[in-house]
């Protein structure tokens, strides 16, 4: 087993999810990649990002909302978060989980949430992107995304590379016409449903990446991987993609040296804002993806 699948087993049992929730060193390290708990504490990220040129796009923390209350809850905070976004006049989307909007408690609960969020994104100019989640998500929250798409165009999917169903995926979508923005994919999944070579998902995220730049669909290219960016930019300038027909992608907090260099060199960059109290999920992710990020969690849970 390999030590991101490793880490992403070890943080589903709700004993150690517990402990280390708990822990000052998992909260210290959840602040590199979370910018606050509170709405205003994100667009502060934002409006910085924006003064340097680089968009941001917001998610508000939690999944898997096991009721309709909680899933109503999450589609306001959306509702109020493009309100807000808009108000303050910043360069800033949003990213939602469709299991935040309730999918696990009723397909139509979540449906109806997802209509509320983009039809108020529609009206403000603004745009909703659907983060994809493990693979028992993928079917339903890609036919979500391509219902809703027919009557709202300000809406859009991921594609996870390490998926081996991904090809005919992104066939689907582009033939709608749909955005799509490209991840490599963070979740632990089985040989059969994922490519567990680092090498055959970097390989497929490449090729993918090719169709996307030249498909005359707006995407966004989602890594910090220097390999895949410097193939995506090769690739442009062969074929004379512009900086303006998509955008690079990363994470707050991850590789800030490069979304700066990437703005400077003239592409587009859009970050990812994560916030909001229920940050455990999104922390395992991210120390999944990099061992020394654990390493630092270990070292500093003995020091209070
Ligand atoms: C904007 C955005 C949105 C995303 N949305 C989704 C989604 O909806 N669904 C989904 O499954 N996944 C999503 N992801 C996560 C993605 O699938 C990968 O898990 C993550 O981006 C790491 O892969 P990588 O492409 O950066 O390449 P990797 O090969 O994992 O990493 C390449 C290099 O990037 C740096 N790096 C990567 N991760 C970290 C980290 N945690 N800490 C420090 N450095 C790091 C390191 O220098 C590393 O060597 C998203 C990622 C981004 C950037």
């Amino acid at each position: 087993m390999s030590l991101r699948s490793t880490v992403l087993s070890i943080a589903q049992n709700s004993a150690v999810r517990g402990v280390v929730s708990d822990s000052k060193a998992a909260r210290r390290l959840s602040k590199r990649w979370v910018p606050g708990e509170t709405l205003d504490e994100a667009l502060g990220a934002v409006k910085e990002l924006n003064a340097a040129g680089i968009s941001g796009t917001l998610d508000h923390l939690g999944e898997n909302t096991a009721s309709e209350a909680e899933a109503r809850t999450a589609a306001q905070v959306y509702l109020d978060m493009l309100q807000t976004i808009t108000e303050r006049g910043l360069d800033c989307n949003v990213s939602l989980k469709l299991t935040a909007l309730g999918l696990d408690v009723s397909p139509d609960l979540c449906r109806e949430n997802l209509e509320a969020v983009v039809t108020r994104a529609a009206s403000l100019g603004n745009f909703v992107r659907v983060d994809m989640e493990g693979s028992g998500y993928t079917e339903r929250t890609l036919a979500m995304v391509r219902e809703m798409h027919v009557r709202h165009e300000n809406i859009g999917a991921v594609i996870q590379a390490y998926l081996r169903r991904s090809d005919s995926d992104v066939h689907a979508l582009l033939a709608e016409r749909i955005r799509i923005r490209l991840c490599k994919g963070a979740y632990q999944e089985p040989p059969d449903v994922a490519y567990p070579l680092k090498a055959d998902v970097d390989r497929n995220y490449i090729r993918l990446s090719q169709e996307l730049l030249t498909s005359g669909v707006y995407h966004g290219i989602a890594t910090h991987d220097m390999r895949m960016i410097r193939a995506v930019i090769d690739h442009a300038n062969r074929n004379r993609v512009p900086p303006s027909a998509f955008e690079f992608q990363m994470l707050y907090g991850i590789r800030r040296d490069l979304q700066r260099q990437l703005r400077a060199q003239g592409w587009s960059v859009r970050v990812y804002i994560p916030f909001g109290s229920h940050w455990f999920p999104y922390l395992t992710r991210r120390l999944a993806e990099r061992p020394a990020n654990l390493f630092f969690l270990v070292k500093n849970a003995f020091r209070g």
